[in-house]
């Protein structure tokens, strides 16, 4: 089954072709990083701009790609939830419209539900797993049952990984986005010059929930103090090594305690975050637990993780109507996935 999936949530313009879940035929990307850059963050009516330009030509560039005319495709997906409102409808409409004209089946994926996809392109995963999804939006720890059955059971209860990231590298002004800049600064510093706080949320209904304002606003004001006495015996980069590092090993715990809690070994790490080497090389001393974790063409988004998903939940769902919306937010996040 060929899937032409769309991905156009935030600031990547994204359409591929997926034979069946799994063989990669084409996954074009333009990224808008560029276009972003001067603002230190996405700016969403100049996202939206640019996915109108972009998702008609990528789209065609997609197909040629792949040696398929669109009409070969079996099924249209486009990321319907969630992301900034703008490029959802763009790509929403276009794939819609595509879907109509040329009378094949339409079916709207949450965004997130693709990140955790992304490692099922390249590697087998036995069900249950444990999922960990860590993007610039969301913070997620998910047992993951079926190909539709999730139970969220852990999320932050402020700000996302990705996020804490950005903002920590926007005030140091280190570059954009935030994520890379700290991987990269961390590589020159010492992580154990700073221990920075971390919550610690440990009542039954908050033992796999995390928080990063408390760490993030700690980074922060440790620059300001740094800039006040740069002479001192400390760098940016040991502040960026140690603050990546704690923000990692917080979350680390967490997913290692629910791998253990739900005698489930098998992790599956998603989102752009799981980009970064220092995490891939945290999880990878767990010696007794399978970890997967995304090819790294894979790891920030892209539209095959949306085809990919797609072709799994077809399979269970069937199609959805050309009359679906479009979702800025998803509030079922807490309980289930699948809507
Ligand atoms: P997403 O929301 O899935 O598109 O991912 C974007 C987020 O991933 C942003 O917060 C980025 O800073 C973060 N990110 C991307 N690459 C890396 C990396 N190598 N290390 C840490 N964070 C990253
Ligand atoms: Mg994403």
């Amino acid at each position: 089954m060929l899937v032409l999936g769309i991905e156009s949530t935030c600031d990547e313009t994204a359409v591929a072709i997926v034979k069946d879940g799994k063989e990669v035929l084409s996954n074009i990307i333009a990224s808008q990083i560029k276009d972003h850059q001067p603002w230190s963050g996405v700016v969403p009516e100049i996202a939206s701009r640019l996915h109108l330009k972009k998702i008609i030509p990528l789209t065609e560039e997609a197909c040629k790609t792949a040696g398929v005319e669109l009409k070969d495709v079996d099924l249209i997906a486009s990321s319907n939830r969630p992301g900034l409102i703008g490029g959802l409808i763009i790509g929403t409409a276009v794939a819609k419209s595509y879907a109509w004209m040329l009378d094949k089946p339409f079916i709207g994926i949450n965004h997130m539900e693709g990140h955790l996809y992304s490692s099922h392109i390249t590697c087998d995963i036995e069900f249950p797993y444990v999922g960990l999804l860590v993007s610039g939006g969301h913070t997620m720890i998910i047992i993951v049952k079926s190909h539709t059955e999730y139970e969220v059971i852990g999320t932050t209860i402020d700000d996302a990984l990705g996020e804490a990231l950005d903002k920590v590298a926007k005030h140091y002004n280190i570059g954009y986005p935030g994520g890379p800049a700290i991987e990269k600064a961390a590589l020159d510093g010492d992580k154990d010059k700073f221990h920075f706080p971390i919550s610690n949320l440990y009542k039954s209904d908050r033992q796999y929930d995390v928080s990063y304002s408390g760490i993030k606003t700690a980074a922060i004001n440790h620059l300001e103090k740094y800039l006040v006495n740069p002479g001192d015996t400390y760098t940016v980069n040991d502040i960026a090594a140690s603050f990546q590092h704690k923000a990692f090993d917080m979350l680390f715990r967490k997913v290692k305690k629910a791998s253990i809690d739900y005698k489930i070994p098998r992790i599956v790490v998603g989102g752009g975050v799981s980009a970064n080497q220092y995490l891939r090389q945290m999880f990878a001393t767990l010696t007794d637990t399978q970890v997967y974790f995304p090819s790294l063409k894979y790891a920030t988004d892209n539209a095959a993780m949306i085809a990919a998903y797609a072709y799994h939940k077809f399979q269970e769902t069937g199609a959805d109507g050309l009359d679906t919306g479009v979702y800025p937010r998803v509030t079922g996040f807490k309980i289930s996935l699948v809507q």
